[in-house]
């Protein structure tokens, strides 16, 4: 659906339709409130990023879309399963240490955007696709978009708050000069979609695999299986490796493919019926999330690095904390943006980056692969792989840092 072309005003203007656009426009129109999403591309359009996580399942469901998800028939997943030569270790979501649910789903996200979209107009969101946002004026009373359509027609709107869910298009932070360079290494990757053919006893269907590789620790694949028979597949390296690979991006993937065993097999009979996509330089920060008349959700504010699939729950988390405030700032209550949303999103995205940190320089990797666990510090663990980032009952979310460097004091004095 295409609104009405000819808006002129809007309470909330949501710039992008992604996870986090969609959620958020719906919880505030929820609340009575006009929003108008733009979005520029038409859905469904392929993005990457298709493993979910448990916590996610509690903002899509918040937004009234649980049923219309489930409805589609997406893969069931149950938890994630990492593999370094022989050593395999899998966790299961559901034996977590936080409450909430603990299963979630593998989508192709052309998809899952669109179904989620789709909710959103639905309960009365006005999305405008092929509309593409090119600038911004702030006044006193309103900030005023400036939007080209895929025609090459130019016009604006005014709105009285601006959500930014544009994700890597990061349409604010590059306008407003406050994008940030990440803390991480700048790294590559490399990913397509497959017709899988793998014999099911090699690969758990319920989970997403992440394959470490053989002789470079900081090198790892993913692997989601879909519901169709298809996968997702991918690999992350520093991009010098990947550089001096031969061939087009395709054959370079196959043969990190091939360097990896149990990869090998899996994929023996894989069917690549898609282009290569390459993505360098994905992780991203900003000077701040939020400003006079604007917020930044999701990847249009910080995004860490797709190793635990935390993207889309991060997403969706930042929707669900700032719908609430912009309604309330709407109806005229003062909002503490840093206290209620900045400092509340980046405790968990923080977590995330302890245990991100952890996995590249391979102190997870001895935790995750070590052959005596306790049961409550797996649970805990677990949790976080879950997505439950926030929770601050869970020690490693309390104190990641201190937790997570004893616990690999620990299974290395076991060694
Ligand atoms: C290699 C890789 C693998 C990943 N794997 C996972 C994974 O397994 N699980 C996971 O949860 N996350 C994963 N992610 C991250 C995930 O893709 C993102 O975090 C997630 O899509 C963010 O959602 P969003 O709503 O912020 O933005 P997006 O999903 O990117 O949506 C932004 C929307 O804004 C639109 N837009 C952009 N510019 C403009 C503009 N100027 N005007 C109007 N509209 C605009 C875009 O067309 C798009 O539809 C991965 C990321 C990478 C790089």
């Amino acid at each position: 659906m295409v609104g009405s072309t000819n808006i002129k005003h809007t309470s909330v203007l949501v710039i992008g339709a992604g996870p986090s656009g969609a959620i958020a426009s719906t919880l505030i129109k929820q609340q009575g409130i006009d929003v108008v999403v733009l979005e520029k591309s038409h859905f469904p359009r392929f993005s990457i990023g298709e493993s979910l996580l448990p916590q996610c399942m509690e903002f899509i469901e918040q937004a009234g879309m649980l049923e219309a998800v489930r409805n589609e028939g997406f893969q069931y997943k149950d938890g994630a399963a990492f593999c370094l030569d022989s050593k395999y270790a899998t966790f299961d979501f559901q034996d977590k240490f936080s409450p909430g649910h603990g299963t979630t789903f593998q989508v192709p996200r052309g998809r899952f955007d669109h179904v989620l979209a789709n909710e959103a107009i639905r309960q009365g969101v006005d999305i405008h696709y092929g509309y593409e946002t090119t600038g911004m004026d702030f006044f006193p009373e309103y900030v005023e978009l400036h939007y080209q359509t895929d025609n090459g027609d130019r016009n604006r709107i005014t709105a009285d708050f601006v959500l930014d869910a544009s994700g890597f298009g990061r349409v604010v932070p590059r306008l407003l000069n406050l994008e940030s360079p990440s803390h991480l290494p700048v790294r590559s990757s490399l990913f397509t979609h497959v017709t899988d053919n793998s014999p099911g006893d090699k690969y758990d269907r319920n989970k997403i695999l992440i394959t470490v590789h053989p002789e470079h620790k900081d090198v790892w694949y993913w692997t989601i299986p879909f519901s169709n028979g298809n996968s997702s597949i991918g690999v992350v390296a520093e991009p010098y490796l990947l550089d001096q690979t031969p061939g087009d991006n395709k054959a370079k993937l196959k043969e990190f493919i091939h360097q990896a065993p149990n990869l090998r097999k899996i994929l023996a009979n894989a069917e690549y019926f898609m282009d290569v996509g390459k993505l360098t330089g994905y992780s991203a920060d900003v000077k701040s999330l939020y400003g006079d008349r604007f917020a930044l959700l999701g990847n249009a504010g910080e995004f860490l690095d797709p190793v635990f699939s935390s993207g889309v729950t991060i997403a969706l988390k930042s929707a669900s904390l700032a719908a609430p405030l912009v309604v309330r700032q709407i109806n005229g209550d003062s909002v503490d943006w840093e206290k209620e949303y900045s400092v509340t999103l980046r405790q968990g995205i923080d977590t995330f980056r302890t245990f991100v940190n952890a996995w590249y320089d391979g102190h997870f990797q001895d935790i995750i692969f070590h052959p005596e666990q306790q049961s409550n510090v797996r649970a805990m663990i677990s949790s976080i792989l879950a997505g439950y980032a926030w929770d601050a009952n869970n020690p490693f979310v309390a104190e990641s840092k201190r937790r997570l460097n004893a616990l690999v004091e620990h299974c290395r004095g076991r060694h």
